[in-house]
């Protein structure tokens, strides 16, 4: 029998229950059972792939080219497993699957209702995640916060579950205990709401996961556990740590797998939590540092700094530097700065590397440019994500080859198009499809002997992960690998150019990928092209 674990927030968004879900995914891993992770996003979106990256976060894309939260991200690099479109739910999703089977005569001329309908259907996805990947254990991250009007029917399903299931049924509530600086003083109230608001929904929590920005003492533990009813023992303390790969650790403190393993009638059958532990050993005992650059746009919100939309490509940087036992620094560049005054672009001195990572629309793109250009005659070295790639290609057929008009018709539609759209790309923007019609997913990538991409992957052919509407135009190719750019990567079946890259020996590294290679990175098996980047950095 499946067991079920189910992960919902308190008191407000951003406390960590991705990484908290994750963690639990872990450690349930580390103890010998079949784990899967689902993340239920309360949007009306289909998918993440129509929501702006500065408030929702980055768009993570699995293999199957399912456009999703940034939490997927992290339950893979936790699991280090691959997850697909069934670990992902949104409210779009079911109501678009209600209202179909709806037109399908499906409920043979019934009334179709929220409830039960709209709770069945989220059940039935979970039951189908489970039917198909034969989990032991299966865990649902709700996303939102308890007492919001958006996740209730989530909430409502896992309550109807657990009626038919009181046993193999877990609730983890992560919630959050703010100290404000006036008092000094942990506060337990805003928990003891959110309890509340899950206690009117039906649910009692089994456990409390209390995130606050230092540790939960015994007199704020006991408190909570009277006004809360749950055990002191599963009440389990989680404080702010340095990296969120500690995170897992923590909890094991506290025997948070044990606990969980026996409200579910199970036993751990090993425990292999070791090269967990060797990774954050190595995370706490850097012997050199290691500066970034990212020249982006995606972080702005007001009068704050975000960094979630670039979150794959933060951690695919630091888990190549942890490799080379190395503390990673990550400054944010805004390309618009250079765009304003290229003076600015001195800046970029004061790093290792840089990086352009993916985006879309014109803004900021000219400044981008200005920092490729830099980089490549200054030899700093230069990874180019997806967008990074492609105004790398633009600046090189401009600066290099002389096409002073060149540039992507995503941006200009007077340029000479170096980056241009295919054609069946041409006709989906014509008839306005844009949700999940971008070039997503797994594709294959052969690669060019002697080429810097062949001896970072030592491979011939890998598969990369795509989300992407523009090409390099092959009408351009001869053109650009006549002045020096290498073509060092193509797609087998169609001939698109998946990686750009400057002569071996001419720059420290100069390499541009159509791909996202930031998504298959993990934490104990960095990516590739990430290490040698880090590895060109560091010299
Ligand atoms: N906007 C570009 C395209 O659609 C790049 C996309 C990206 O960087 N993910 O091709």
């Amino acid at each position: 029998m499946t067991k079920y674990i189910f992960v919902a927030g308190g008191v407000m968004s951003g406390v960590g229950k991705g990484i908290t879900t994750a963690s639990i995914g872990r450690i349930l891993k580390s103890k010998g059972f079949k784990v899967q992770i689902m993340k239920i996003d309360p949007y009306v979106n289909v998918d993440a792939g129509t929501m702006n990256p500065i408030e929702h976060g980055e768009v993570f894309v699995t293999d199957d080219g399912t456009e999703c939260d940034q939490d997927l991200g992290n339950y893979e690099r936790f699991l280090e497993q691959d997850l697909s479109t069934d670990n992902y739910l949104t409210t779009g999703r079911v109501y678009q699957a209600v209202i179909q089977r709806e037109r399908n005569l499906e409920y043979q001329g019934k009334c179709v209702e929220v409830v039960p309908h709209i709770p069945e259907e989220v059940i039935n996805r979970i039951k189908l995640l489970e039917k198909k990947t034969k989990a032991d254990i299966v865990l649902v991250e709700i996303g939102g916060t308890v007492g919001e009007y958006q996740n209730l029917l989530f909430l409502e399903a896992a309550r109807m579950m657990k009626l038919k299931n009181p046993k193999g049924l877990v609730f983890v509530l992560v919630s959050y205990l703010p100290t404000p600086q006036n008092l000094g003083e942990m506060k337990t109230k805003p928990t003891q709401y959110a309890v509340r608001s899950l206690n009117m929904a039906g649910i009692q929590p089994d456990i409390i996961v209390a995130r606050g920005s230092s540790a939960l003492d015994a007199p704020r533990k006991r408190k909570l556990s009277i006004f809360c009813s749950v055990d002191e023992k599963d009440i389990i303390s989680a404080p702010d740590v340095k990296s969120i790969y500690e995170v897992p650790l923590n909890y094991e403190q506290d025997d948070l797998g044990n606990r969980i393993l026996k409200k579910l009638g199970l036993k751990a059958k090993v425990n292999t939590l070791g090269d967990w532990e060797k990774l954050v050993f190595n995370i706490n005992n850097p012997k050199k540092e290691v500066t970034i650059g990212i020249v982006g746009k995606y972080f702005k919100t007001g009068g704050f700094t975000l960094m979630d939309s670039y979150i794959s490509v933060l951690e695919a940087i630091k888990h190549s530097a942890f490799f080379f036992q190395a503390k990673p620094n990550i400054i944010w560049f805004d390309s618009e700065s250079y765009e304003a005054n290229p003076a600015n672009l001195k800046e970029l001195k004061e790093v290792d590397g840089v990086i352009v990572p993916g985006g879309f629309g014109s803004r900021g793109v000219e400044g981008k440019i200005l920092a490729i250009e830099y980089c490549r005659k200054n030899k700093i070295p230069y990874f180019g994500l997806c967008l990074g790639m492609q105004l790398a290609v633009v600046e090189f057929a401009r600066n290099v080859c002389g096409i002073k008009n060149a540039n992507s018709t995503e941006f200009s539609s007077t340029c000479q198009g170096v980056i241009d759209l295919m054609p069946e790309q041409r006709q989906l923007m014509k008839d306005s499809h844009f949700g999940a019609t971008m070039r997503l997913g797994a594709y294959q990538c052969q690669l060019k002997p002697s080429t810097l991409a062949k001896k970072a992957y030592g491979a011939e052919v890998i598969s990369e992960r795509h989300r992407h509407r523009y090409e390099l135009n092959n009408d351009f190719r001869s053109q650009l690998e006549a002045k020096g750019l290498v073509v060092a990567g193509t797609n087998p079946e169609r001939n698109l150019v998946e990686i750009v890259e400057l002569k071996v020996g001419e720059h420290p590294f100069f390499l541009g990928t159509q791909f996202h290679p930031e998504f298959k990175s993990r934490p104990l098996n960095p990516h590739p092209l990430f290490k040698e980047f880090i590895k060109a950095c560091l010299k």
